[in-house]
């Protein structure tokens, strides 16, 4: 059967012509159809549409009207056609279960101001390969399962995906509008192993990310206050951090009074001292060891462990060993009262209880607890600025559950900068989908 003789059927009856082998025009009627299925509005119209049947494909070829002004990409002003590009293609939803490909030669206007440029199309964002509908479905998708199997289910390479989530992510960002941001939270964050590390700054309000930076050092916080405006950077309040030099100087630098607004992180604060407790220990089970006294043996997790967490049973064992004349019982005593600190209402009361600490703790004969007592004494301004803001990172821990599903779930990350932007596309509360086409 000839191909005019096949549209001379098609035509006829207003039926596509059966599968024969390769690729088969639709008639003109569903032309129309196609239109409205896939929302291309004048100026643009479909002039051909191809069905590739082994391919499981649909390619639709648009066309516009003759003769047309078109806004000027720069200045909307109304222009006169220059040119085309050469013809582009576009992936779009599917219909029903074809894979459907857009097919366009981009025009290109002539602004007296701006000169040639291409003109925005209504379909799809300068530069996708994708439609602004299938983009909105695939983000849509990605926010959820995981990231194979929605490439799976839609097709998409790694790159692909990639793509998507990178223009999401600029999109979202640029978005962003500049509200206040009175509690904020600095982080780091392990990317793989090997000591490489990310800088992340979050919103505790809103419980998002804000920035995210290579490394930690005092430049991967720092790019991130050029990043927000004056106004935004008057507004915050506290600033919950690691006791980490490089952080420190740079909110230093760069927020007024920052001096008051640091709150070292109180649980990185327990885990000083709870190391420190630990390293008293294992020089005592040393030396006891030495001597076949095995009442250390296998306890180290009973002195980092919440006592308000043990069952009965572990809680008589423990009391038997707090309440010995061991090392390590002292050292653990420490520790408790000196993060009983933060049950304090009033600064006061709280600075006297230091103190008292503070001259335990250096006459403990207890070298890492000593250790561990001149170093929050250093820090102490920092420390009991809790009481006024009551902020630690905690407040980040749904931030952080969900940077390790994306860290567990993406295994797809060649590189980086494609956690960077899963960081941001999933826990940076961006409006991401690309704009409604008219
Ligand atoms: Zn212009």
């Amino acid at each position: 059967m000839d191909a005019g003789f096949r549209a001379h059927l098609a035509g006829a009856d207003g039926l596509w012509i059966p599968p024969v082998r390769g690729n088969i025009s639709v008639c003109m009627q569903d032309h129309e159809l196609y239109r409205r299925i896939l929302g291309i509005e004048a100026p643009w119209q479909v002039e051909r549409v191809e069905l590739q049947l082994k391919q499981g494909e649909v390619h639709v070829y648009l066309t516009h009207q003759a003769n047309l002004e078109w806004a000027c990409a720069d200045c909307g002003r109304p222009s006169p056609l220059y040119d085309h590009q050469a013809e582009r293609q576009w992936r779009h939803l599917d219909t029903c279960q074809y894979q459907t490909i857009l097919h366009a030669a981009p025009p290109r206007s002539q602004c007296p101001e701006h000169g040639i440029r291409v003109v925005q199309l209504p379909w799809a964002e300068a530069g996708s390969h994708f439609t602004a509908l299938f983009e909105g479905l695939a983000i849509a998708w990605l926010k959820h399962p995981s990231q194979k199997a929605v490439g799976e289910q839609l097709r998409l390479s790694w790159d692909e995906i990639h793509g998507i989530m990178e223009r999401a992510v600029k999109r979202g960002l640029a978005r962003r509008q500049a509200e206040e941001m009175p509690q904020l939270g600095v982080d780091e964050k392990a990317f793989r192993k090997g000591h490489k590390y990310l800088t992340l700054v979050n919103d505790l309000e809103h419980s998002r990310v804000l920035y995210v930076a290579e490394d930690r050092e005092q430049k991967s916080l720092d790019g991130f206050w050029s990043t927000i405006t004056a106004e935004q950077r008057a507004s915050i309040q506290a600033v919950a951090m690691d006791m980490w030099d490089p952080y420190i100087s740079s909110v230093l630098d760069h927020v007024e009074d920052g001096e008051k607004k640091i709150v070292f992180d109180k649980f990185h604060i327990a885990k000083h001292l709870g190391e420190a407790v630990d390293r008293v220990r294992r020089r005592e089970h040393k030396d006891l060891n030495a001597e076949g006294d095995e009442r250390l043996k296998g306890t180290k997790y009973d002195w980092l462990r919440d006592p308000a967490r043990m069952d009965q049973e572990q809680r008589r064992e423990f009391a038997k060993l707090k309440q010995s004349e061991l090392k390590t019982a002292r050292a653990w005593a420490l520790k408790e009262t000196a993060m009983a600190l933060y049950n304090y209402v009033y600064e006061k009361p709280a600075r006297k209880h230091f103190q008292w600490w503070y001259q335990w703790a250096v006459r403990s004969r207890l070298q890492p607890m000593k250790d561990v007592a001149a170093m929050l004494k250093r820090r102490f301004e920092n420390i009991i600025t809790y009481l006024r803001h009551q902020i630690t990172n905690a407040a980040s821990e749904s931030i952080n559950a969900k940077i390790q599903w994306v860290k567990y779930t993406a295994r797809g990350f060649r590189n980086k900068q494609n956690f960077i932007n899963a960081i941001y596309f999933h826990c940076g509360g961006l409006e991401l989908a690309p704009s409604p086409t008219k």
